[in-house]
């Protein structure tokens, strides 16, 4: 059960110091406080851990101080929607809104290399309106001899460049907890000059050490990579992971499944499943059609099959598009035959806008 209370609370106050009480002396009842301080109000939630049923919802909503209160009736507790949950979807993060009704497109090097590259990588996106991007310093890779990636020596100048051409946010996987503290010293040493999503990989999604450690921090929004060889439901529990520590800025990732059925893709595209997320939580959704499709295919058509499936995925409604580009794939030192070109890059844009624009439209349809 989920107490929400009003906006205007002060948790000082003897209203909240009520409810605390009311709700502390309840037998087997354990009180959590969530705050999420937003630009224009903050939120308070209190959750109710333990057996909840015999709980009577009216009484608790007259309290003085309460807004209103949500059974929880079905799993992920927090990231869920749950019936009568008016709750708003996503967050902002600075300055780039990420919520279940807009798209955001991060588009950028699967493994920053060098300095040049990354320069013509992010003056590309600068020059067509973009504001965020996708760079891996720490690379989780198949064999232990290939490239590791540049690690925490790549990041400040990564960071002064990305400001340097107006990038807000960078996706950016981490591996192990230690580099959330590595990303947090080189932006501060680089006077905040860009933000970082902290991207917990397929590979990790049930590192569940790793995700308690993530869900403590609240600085950096995390995009959740759906596990490759597991249900969606133990993905979403496993997302669950990150919020039940603290962190709710989270998108979640549909990036293909293992499976040689997917064949000749690298994986089986699942962006089937970017409404079914948004159905069953609040988090926005992001597709990576590079590591599902994971080659520069063409169809009879003339479209790169990462093109077709991009558009599978926006006209489903995607909030995000996470996309390898590289100014010389067949120089990237990870992941380069997948990699799409500088070239293609305000085709790619044109496409989705195209796919956007038809899901706009098939949602005011449904709507009408
Ligand atoms: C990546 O985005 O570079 C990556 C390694 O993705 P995934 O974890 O989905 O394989
Ligand atoms: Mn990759």
């Amino acid at each position: 059960m989920i107490v929400i209370l009003k906006s205007d609370i002060d948790s000082n106050g003897p209203e909240y110091k009520h409810i605390m009480d009311h709700l502390g002396n309840k037998p087997g009842i354990q009180p959590r406080v969530h705050r999420e301080i937003g630009t224009l109000q903050t939120v308070t939630e209190i959750y109710l851990i333990g057996n909840t049923a015999t709980l009577d919802k009216a009484e608790i909503e007259s309290l003085p101080g309460v807004d209103r209160v949500v059974r929880v009736s079905e799993e992920y507790r927090i990231l869920g929607r749950h019936r009568d949950d008016r709750r708003p979807t996503g967050f902002e993060y600075n300055g780039v809104r990420f919520d279940q009704d807009n798209l955001n497109i991060f588009a950028g090097l699967c493994a920053v290399d060098t300095p040049e590259h990354v320069e013509q990588m992010l003056r590309a996106l600068k020059e067509h309106g973009q504001v965020c991007t996708r760079m891996g310093a720490y690379k989780p890779r198949t064999n232990p001899y290939a490239f590791q990636g540049h690690g925490k020596s790549c990041l400040p100048w990564v960071f002064e460049l990305a400001g340097k051409y107006g990038i807000k946010v960078i996706a950016m996987e981490i591996t192990h907890d230690s580099q959330v503290e590595e990303i947090r010293q080189a932006l501060e040493r680089t006077g905040r000059a860009t933000g970082v999503m902290l991207q917990i990989g397929t590979r990790n999604t049930q590192n569940f050490e790793l995700l308690k450690i993530v869900g403590r921090q609240r600085e950096f929004p995390v995009l959740f990579k759906r596990g490759f060889g597991i249900t969606l439901e133990e993905s979403l529990n496993a997302a669950e992971y990150l919020a039940s520590e603290g962190n709710r800025h989270i998108v979640f990732g549909l990036r293909g499944m293992k499976s040689n059925l997917g064949a000749p893709h690298r994986n089986f595209v699942d962006f089937a499943h970017v409404p079914v997320v948004k159905r069953l939580t609040r988090m926005p959704v992001c597709i990576d059609p590079s590591h599902s499709v994971g080659s520069r295919d063409r169809a009879p058509d003339g479209l790169l099959d990462i093109f077709h499936v991009t558009a599978q995925g926006v006209i489903a409604g995607a909030n995000m598009i996470l996309v390898d580009f590289h100014p010389a794939p067949t120089k990237a030192l990870v992941d380069g035959p997948q990699a799409l070109t500088l070239e293609e890059l305000p085709r790619f844009l044109d496409d989705v806008a195209i796919a956007r624009e038809a899901y706009e439209k098939r949602r005011a349809l449904a709507r009408r």
